[in-house]
């Protein structure tokens, strides 16, 4: 029986999502803060006889051919390294795809650190992100998790302390929504730029309402001109107490923080019976390596 190797793929939320401009290669300049919460795929790698990559998921719209991000990945790998050698790559699904929680990114950024350790690379934090970076924009985050401000197109990350400990709420109307059509959507004049220094000032100083106060996302009002259901899922968190309330990523994922565990379970319960999916889990913060 050959060695399985396993990985936690957290899902990230975004604290604030800035958009700066639009850059000569197509991709937008953008500036947020990233941290990752405790809603988690599981991946487990196997070697196998040959060269082949395959990928299995547990859930039933993910591609499992070379379009998938943690196929991507071993690809990536077994190309720069020239490892001869086949892998089965197994996604238990959690995270609820193109719901801006950067599912997809976290499995590939799994893959990697598996990897890593499997064919006993020695590659640094630094190596695997390079590496990330080339899959996509979220992926270099997605190596080390934490808490972090990510820059670029999102590929340069400089790690931040955690965030106080609190609950998140996390809340996806039954509608997913491609990243590249609303980034195409958004227009760059009159944006509302959040107060992204501030926030990180906030996260530095482990001010917890100074963080909710701050909670800003450029992309939100483009997605809810597609899907309402995010301002109403918003409006439903406020009202039930959360301390915060934002849209992750392009959404349409909505989140509440929450400092309290029962007002948590109130959240939780009141959304339950209003949206599909409903997920109630606490902050993760810290690095992962
Ligand atoms: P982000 O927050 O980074 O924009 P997302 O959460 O909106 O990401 P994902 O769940 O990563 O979106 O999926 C986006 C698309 O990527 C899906 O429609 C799916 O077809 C494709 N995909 C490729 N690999 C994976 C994977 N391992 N898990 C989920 N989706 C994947």
């Amino acid at each position: 029986m050959s060695v399985k190797v396993l990985e936690k793929a957290p899902a990230k939320i975004n604290l604030a999502l800035d958009v700066l401009g639009k850059r000569a290669d197509g991709y937008h300049e953008v500036r947020m803060i990233m941290t990752t919460v405790d809603l988690s795929d599981h991946i487990e790698i196997q070697e196998t006889g040959g060269d082949r990559i395959r990928v299995r998921s547990s859930a039933l719209y993910v591609p499992e051919d070379e379009r998938n991000l943690a196929y991507k990945a071993a690809d990536l790998i077994k190309t720069r390294f020239g490892i001869k050698q086949g892998v089965e790559i197994w996604i238990k699904k959690e995270i609820p795809v193109a719901a801006g929680l950067a599912g997809g990114s976290s499995d590939a950024a799994a893959t990697i650190r598996a990897l890593n350790r499997l064919w006993r690379l020695g590659l640094s934090y630094e190596e695997m992100a390079e590496l990330a970076a080339a899959i996509g924009s979220d992926v270099a985050f997605c190596v080390r998790g934490g808490t972090a401000l990510a820059i670029g197109r999102g590929e340069k990350i400089e790690p931040l302390p955690a965030p106080p400990p609190c609950w998140v709420i996390l809340a996806k109307p039954p509608v997913s929504v491609s990243t590249a059509e609303i980034y195409q959507a958004l227009t760059l004049d009159h944006l509302a730029h959040p107060d992204t220094d501030g926030m990180i000032a906030a996260i530095e100083r482990g001010d917890y309402e100074g963080i909710c106060s701050r909670l800003s996302n450029v992309l939100e009002s483009v997605t809810i001109q597609k899907v309402e259901e995010v301002e109403q899922i918003k409006r439903v968190m406020a009202r039930l107490g959360a301390d915060g309330v934002l849209m992750s990523g392009s959404g349409p994922t909505v989140f509440g923080l929450v400092r309290h565990k029962s007002k948590a379970q109130r959240i939780y319960n009141g959304l339950r019976g209003f949206c599909g999916e409903v997920f109630m889990v606490r902050l993760l913060g810290g690095a992962l390596i």
